[in-house]
């Protein structure tokens, strides 16, 4: 229980050097457009300067690992690869990092409970991608998406009930569901964590690996877009209400699903998937394989693989979960 106090102190106080440091950086024009300095907000997150090889800078804690390569959204904590709203920068005057990316992106893998405090974990609902006459993509032997997700689905929640956590689907058999039916069950049912399930294809038969996408903060481009300088103005969502707590779920859900599957980790992406821009909790979407790659295909297609990827975010959920309420616990004396 110590840990946890430890956590909330450091959160607090990290919060309030954030603050100041916006603020700072406000009068300034120009320096508010680049953002924070990375070297401070990593400060305030515990560790050292960095050392520089070329384009990237590798932060070290005492506990943690974190790679950012100049002009890139992708950074990389502990191995686990996301991407953040904006690309950080390197300036003559240092590093800069978007206020966003410092708090809920940065803050919110480093630092999961502060991102936890107002969201709950009684139920999950999980939500299996297509069906009914929306087949999604298929293999090359013509197995449909909306059966594989379908068949994933009810492996996860069965690992999730034995658990005891009290699960919800969206579809329980080959029904057709609209995107505003699946969020207008999502809210009729409450849930406090919702994750869709989907399988990915590409024109590109050689791609292959597993992704999981969170919404990108209001006014920020998805990971497929272009980079925009300046956040586009009241373009938020309400999936944006829970920004820190589902870039938390996401990173304890594509740790389980890579670890469990051993495919290629596409990483952390974002995009304003209806489902996960419209949900009123956390949420997640998770692409769980490449269809149009054979190889991977084949795996996907052996119910012991579909297992290993139901374990995997399984394992994620009941973290995300565990986490939550431990917070609720009342503090050690
Ligand atoms: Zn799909």
């Amino acid at each position: 229980m110590g840990g946890i106090g430890k956590y909330i102190s450091r959160g607090a106080g990290m919060a309030v050097l954030l603050l100041f440091l916006f603020f700072l950086s406000v009068p300034a024009g120009a320096v508010s457009l680049k953002g924070l300095a990375l070297n401070d907000v990593m400060a305030a997150h515990g560790f050292g300067l960095p050392s520089e090889y070329g384009r990237s800078a590798v932060y070290r804690s005492r506990t943690s690992t974190v790679v950012f390569t100049s002009g890139s959204r992708q950074v990389v904590v502990d191995g686990l690869a996301l991407y953040l709203n904006r690309a950080v920068e390197k300036y003559p005057g240092g590093w800069m990092i978007s206020p966003v990316d410092a708090v809920d992106t940065l803050g919110a893998v480093l630092f999961p409970m502060r991102a936890l405090k107002k969201v709950g974990a009684a139920t999950v609902i999980l939500d299996a991608g297509h069906g009914g006459g929306d087949p999604g993509a298929r293999t090359g032997a013509g197995v449909q998406e909306k059966q594989l997700t379908l068949d994933v689905v009810h492996r996860i929640r069965a690992r999730l009930q034995q658990c005891g956590v009290r699960v919800w689907l969206t579809r329980e058999g080959d029904s057709a569901m609209t995107l505003d039916e699946r969020c207008w069950r999502m809210g009729k049912l409450g849930g406090d964590v919702f994750v869709s399930i989907h399988f990915n294809a590409s024109r590109n038969t050689g791609t292959s690996g597993v992704e999981t996408y969170v919404v990108p903060a209001a006014g920020y481009p998805a990971t497929a877009e272009e980079e925009r300088r300046q956040p586009r103005r009241g373009s938020g969502c309400p999936g944006n209400r829970f920004d820190g707590a589902n870039m938390v779920l996401a990173s304890f859900i594509h740790k389980g699903l890579v670890a469990h599957s051993q495919a290629e980790d596409r990483g952390i992406r974002r995009a304003r998937f209806f489902v996960i821009r419209n949900a009123e909790c956390p949420a997640v979407l998770v692409e769980c394989g490449f269809l149009s790659n054979r190889r991977e295909a084949d795996r996907i297609l052996k119910e012991a693989y579909r297992d290993q990827l139901a374990e995997g975010i399984a394992r994620g959920i009941l973290t995300y979960l565990s986490r939550v309420r431990e917070l609720r616990l009342p503090p050690a004396r």
